[in-house]
């Protein structure tokens, strides 16, 4: 398990993050963050964290010091922490035999005020915190993070790239790979070999769905040998500097004489390219969320096939594979400047085949700016 500090991001950033948190936290009236280990408390430190049953927890209070409270067996890598190193934050620790709770409660100004928890802390430790300050009201750090978060700094945004480029390398090389006679699983194992390779620390998924289960999103790669003339619908990604790659794109293998697909996939793969060109292309700031999904939906369902779009067009990136915000009927919050999402439409035939085409984008000031460069055209390989 990786520990310490996300790379790519200088150190200055953690300060100027934790002013804006604090900022909202007094609009928002609340008398604390408490922030477990996640993408939020990297996103405010730059530290990771070990998420294990010791407590590791900032401590940012409406005003005066900010505390990161950890284990003493992990004071190093705690202490190495940009925003702890560089003393914006200062380090607690906390020794086997103390109530961490009650640690982290000794340093609120009031244990009676509200406060705000990290949205994925465990609730052991929910519960702990609530037994230290049985008079406090909780509510969620997103309401103060969430729109922080959202809008991604160009040191983001160039994490975001990169690792969106080192997938759109990682998934041509499977494509013009061998895949004929391998199975998913053992495609998905150099999936995740090549995501690494190319750049990424860790690998964190690979759907490989060949055949009948490219109609199956959230596919998981098991021992289906893929044949020729079939699709493969590839959905890859991992992390660089602690912000994720996300990209699919479907494949078609051709048989033995090479021969690309029937009519019947070449119009549903024609429009999945339109719905996504069509997502895409509606990005702007201040766009509503749910016109992206709108625009993408429009096509598929004016081609008689909406139906068989059974997922949301899109969700956000960063620290998180999916985060805020989420494209997606219903959703009529305005998308704001840099703010980084997948455009993801499939038509997914149950049974028979289906396919999906996946990109990273970032709102940019005038439209959108698309992270994955990888061909969208319909891929006929060799197989
Ligand atoms: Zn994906
Ligand atoms: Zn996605």
């Amino acid at each position: 398990m990786a520990v310490g500090a996300a790379t790519g991001i200088p150190a200055t950033r953690y300060a100027n993050r934790l002013g804006a948190a604090r900022e909202a936290l007094r609009r928002e009236g609340a008398a604390a963050l408490l922030v477990g280990v996640g993408a939020e408390l990297q996103w405010l430190t730059g530290y990771q964290g070990m998420p294990t049953e010791r407590l590791t927890m900032l401590v940012l209070p409406m005003e005066g010091e900010v505390h990161l409270v950890a284990p003493r067996l992990e004071a190093a890598p705690a202490g190495a922490a940009p925003a702890v190193a560089n003393g914006a934050v200062e380090l607690v620790t906390w020794t086997e035999t103390e109530d961490p709770a009650e640690r982290v409660a000794s340093l609120l100004p009031d244990r009676r005020a509200r406060l705000l928890v990290s949205d994925r802390l465990w609730a052991m430790f929910l519960l702990r915190l609530q037994a230290a300050c049985p008079a406090a009201t909780t509510g969620l750090a997103s309401e103060v993070l969430r729109t922080l978060r959202m809008v991604k700094d160009a040191d983001e945004v160039a994490l975001l790239r990169r690792a969106a480029q080192a997938a759109d390398r990682a998934l041509l090389a499977i494509a013009h790979g061998r895949l004929v006679g391998r199975s998913e699983a053992d495609v998905a194992r150099e999936v995740r070999q090549r995501l690494v390779d190319e750049g990424h620390e860790q690998a964190a998924f690979a759907i490989v769905g060949s055949g009948p289960y490219s109609a199956s999103p959230h596919h998981e790669p098991g021992e289906r040998v893929i044949q020729a003339g079939e699709p493969v619908v590839l959905d890859i990604g991992g992390t660089v500097g602690g912000y994720y790659s996300d990209i699919t794109r479907t494949v078609w293998v051709a048989g033995a004489d090479g021969a690309g697909p029937g009519d019947d996939f070449r119009h549903l793969y024609a429009v999945v390219h339109e719905a996504q060109q069509r997502g895409s292309e509606a990005v702007r700031p201040g766009v509503a969320c749910s016109a992206i999904d709108a625009a993408a939906r429009g096509v598929i369902e004016a081609a008689g096939m909406g139906a068989h779009f059974i997922h949301r067009t899109g969700h956000g990136i960063g620290l998180e594979g999916h985060e805020d915000p989420y494209l997606v009927a219903g959703n009529d919050e305005p998308l704001p400047e840099g703010s980084a999402f997948s455009v993801e439409p499939g038509i997914y035939l149950e049974g028979r085949h289906g396919a999906r085409i996946e990109d990273i984008v970032v709102c940019g000031p005038d439209g959108p700016d698309v992270l994955n460069e990888a061909p969208r055209e319909l891929l006929v390989v060799g197989g």
